[in-house]
Parts: C-alpha cells; structure tokens; sequence
C-alpha cells in the first residue's frame, strides 16, 4: 500500500486590473492555478471487503508526489493589477468570544455567501471547511459522477459546508447525516443559500455508525432485508435509533433513517477528531487507530445511568488544554470516551468501505495525521494499490488533509520521475 501525498495550492483572493470599477464578493474566488483533475479509475484488484477484515499483511510506503509546476505569469507589461482579499477585520466579531475572531475575520472564506445570512454553531465557527476546499474535494468526484448520478454520503455533516459542495456537482445528489439535529437546520438553511435544489440534498438525524454498519451493503439499502444470525438482529435492534420526526427545513427535508435512499455510492467523513488538542501529537503523529474514537450509538442504559453528554463539554474544555503539560494532555486526549463504546478511526475507514459498492471513500484528516497508520487502515480495511492524501495549502498554509480512497492511484506513481520514499512500515 502507497499512500501518496499530494500538495494542492488553492487561493482565495484573486488580482483583479485596477481600473475594474466593482468586483463582486463571488468574483473574488478566483485560483490562480486551475487544478487538473485527476483520473479517478477504479482499481480492479480483488480484495476482501469483509465487514470485519482480519488480514494485516502488506507494507505500507508513504510517498510524495512532486508538485506540478506553477503555470508562466500571463500579466501583460503595464498593467496595473491589485490583490482582493476575502479576509475582514472591519467589523468587529460580534459574538463575544474571542476564541471566534480569527474565524470571523475569515468568514467569507468559510463561506463566500457568508454576507447572504450563513448560520454557524459554535462548533461550526472551528471545524467547518473553507469553501474552495470543500469545493476543491467535491470536484474529485465529478469524472466519476459525469459517468452516472451518484449518491454521496456525508457522515458527520455539521454546518452543511462539505455537503453543500457535493450537491452543487451536477450529477450528485447527498445524503448528509449528523447526530445533531440543530446543525442539520442550519446546514439546511446555508444550502438554500446557495441556491441548492431540495431533492439533491436530504438531511438524516442519525448516528452515522448505525447507517454505515446496518443500513447499507455494497452500496444496497439493506435494512429492510432478512439479517443473516439472530445475534446480528439483536446487535441491530439494540443500536437502532428510536423515530424522529421529519420537517421541511427550507424545502429540504429533515428527518430520521425513514428518508434513506435505496444506494449510496460514496462517503465522505469529516469526523470529530477528539477536540481542537489534536495538535499535541506533533507533526505526523496523529495516530488514527490510538487518538480517534468516535461513539457508536447508545445502547438503551437503565433509567438511573449517568447521561453520556453529546460531547460538547470536552470540545470546549479542550481550549483550556493550553495550561496542561503536554503528556498531561496526550494523555487525557479524547480519555471521556468510553473505548467499549466507540470505533476508531481505522476501523471508520473499513466500516465506510464495506457500505458501498466501489468503496469510495473521501476521509478528511487532522493535518498531522500519521501517514502510516492510514496506510494501514486502508490495507485492513481491504484496499490494495495506492491511496492519495492530499495537502490542501489556502494561500500557501496547510489548512486541511484529505484521503481518497477506492481509486487505483498508480497511474500518479508512472508520471513522477523522483519519489522519495519518506517512510515505510510493516504493521
Ligand atoms: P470537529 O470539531 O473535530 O470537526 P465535531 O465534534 O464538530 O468535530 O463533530 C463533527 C460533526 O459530527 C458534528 O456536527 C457532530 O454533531 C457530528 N457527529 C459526531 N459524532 C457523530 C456520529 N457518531 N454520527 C453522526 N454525526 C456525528
């Protein structure tokens, strides 16, 4: 297994010609460098797509991808070019909380139609992915959407930012799910904003493990079909959410497991990674097996049990991680979750894998995630070949990581003259 790291350079400010008297906020997202896209060929390898697969073997090389040359500068001699930014410090952050501001100043590059009335959560203002990105992520699946209409799957949907991005693709309609049914309002409400027609998108409260794990096979709705053993039935009952309503939020829908379409094709996971204290583990030590854990529905708890939380404690109390020694804070780092209760983010990757059809899986990652152990995770899980990681620089700064998985990426490896191997690892 090869994970290839590849370096994309997105802007969010362009240069427009001085004398241009007006420029729309629109107009202003402007990349200087068009990014091809690539050949998203599926890998014809056989390999086991077990739900729970055992086998380990392989070895996992972490290799990156030379960048692309930067296209030659088409100013013409004279002209008198200026810089648009997206970033505004004119108006003060008006929410109070100063952890906000930097995310305030950057509103417009969260979301270009910020000014049209977006909605945020406290939780959104830090974790919802700058427009071009999740724009940029999106289009990696449009060769492969121009060949069929496909479903996406976004598993933990937030504020609708990823979501949104996938339902602008033209042959693309997107299921998001999140376990938190404001977020789901709001993310339906930035999706009007956007002029996003209701049947491309549709909102599910749910835990998404529930969805991967009973609800979808090789890309089929199964939940409506006979269950293998009586011990899956039990498993299955247990976990299976209790009804929520549906409401039109917006013109789109809002509801429980009831709106599932019959198939998915892909799924995108923009997971909790246990806090903004991910940073602690140092560059490339985020380990997805040890530091993600994300929590598996409630199984139904006698009536006098103390409540699990939603979780939202921790995320706010990880901003007063700073006055904590390091090893302190590695140590406590998602330490509330309980790990009976939880998968990791290794076995994320086999359970998304294992409920569609072409295993294609888009995983977006902390920026120090270990390359190696997401190697592994997609060698247990069942993929062979290559999967790529992509560096999203915005103006020249890391901003996120993405793992794209279910495509044979060697047809990268052939083109590149000089790899360098950075790392290898037998697990
Ligand atoms: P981060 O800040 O690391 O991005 P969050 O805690 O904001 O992570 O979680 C991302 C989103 O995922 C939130 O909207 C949260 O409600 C949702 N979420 C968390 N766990 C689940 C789950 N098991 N199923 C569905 N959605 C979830």
């Amino acid at each position: 297994m090869s994970v290839l790291i590849h370096r994309v350079s997105l802007y969010d400010s362009g240069w427009t010609k001085r004398e241009q008297p007006q420029v729309s906020h629109d107009s202003a997202y402007v990349t200087h460098q068009p990014v091809a896209a690539y050949s998203f060929q599926l890998s014809t390898k056989t390999s086991s797509w077990d739900r729970k697969p055992t086998s380990h073997a392989g070895s996992v090389a972490v290799c990156r991808v030379r960048p692309q040359p930067l296209p030659p500068a088409t100013v013409a001699a004279g002209e008198r070019w200026m810089q648009l930014s997206v970033m505004d410090r004119s108006v003060p952050n008006p929410f109070g909380n100063s952890d906000l501001t930097k995310y305030w100043n950057q509103r417009r590059r969260l979301f270009s139609r910020f000014d049209h009335g977006v909605q945020l959560d406290d939780e959104g203002w830090f974790s919802v992915t700058p427009e071009q990105i999740a724009d940029h992520v999106a289009s990696r699946l449009y060769q492969l959407s121009e060949a069929r209409p496909m479903v996406v799957l976004d598993a933990f949907c937030g504020c609708g930012g990823n979501a949104i991005a996938f339902a602008k693709l033209p042959n693309v309609t997107v299921l998001a799910v999140d376990v938190d049914r404001a977020k789901l309002r709001r993310a339906a409400h930035n999706a009007a904003i956007y002029g996003i027609p209701p049947h491309k998108l549709a909102f599910v409260e749910c835990n998404v493990l529930f969805i991967l794990e009973h609800c979808y096979r090789q890309g089929d709705f199964v939940l409506d079909q006979p269950i293998a053993t009586p011990e899956l039935a039990t498993k299955m009952m247990a976990a299976m959410p209790p009804p929520v309503a549906t409401e039109i939020v917006e013109g789109f829908s809002v509801g429980g497991i009831d709106v599932l379409p019959r198939r998915v094709d892909a799924v995108f996971m923009d997971p909790p990674w246990g806090g903004v204290d991910y940073s602690v583990f140092g560059k490339n030590g985020y380990d997805l097996h040890r530091n993600m854990k994300i929590r598996r529905p409630l199984v139904a708890a006698p009536p006098d049990a103390p409540s699990a939380g939603d979780g939202l404690d921790d995320f706010f109390d990880s901003f007063q991680a700073q006055t904590r020694s390091k090893s302190e804070r590695k140590a406590q780092f998602n330490s509330n979750v309980d790990d009976a209760n939880c998968v990791n983010g290794a076995e994320l990757v086999a359970i998304a894998a294992a409920a569609t059809a072409q295993h294609i899986v888009i995983y977006d990652l902390p920026k120090n995630v270990n390359r190696t152990s997401l190697g592994n995770a997609a060698l247990a899980a069942g993929y062979r070949g290559n999967c790529k990681l992509e560096e999203h620089f915005l103006n020249g700064r890391l901003k996120t990581v993405t793992a794209y998985m279910g495509s044979d990426w060697s047809n990268l490896v052939s083109d590149i003259a000089d790899t360098s191997t950075t790392g290898t690892a037998t697990p």
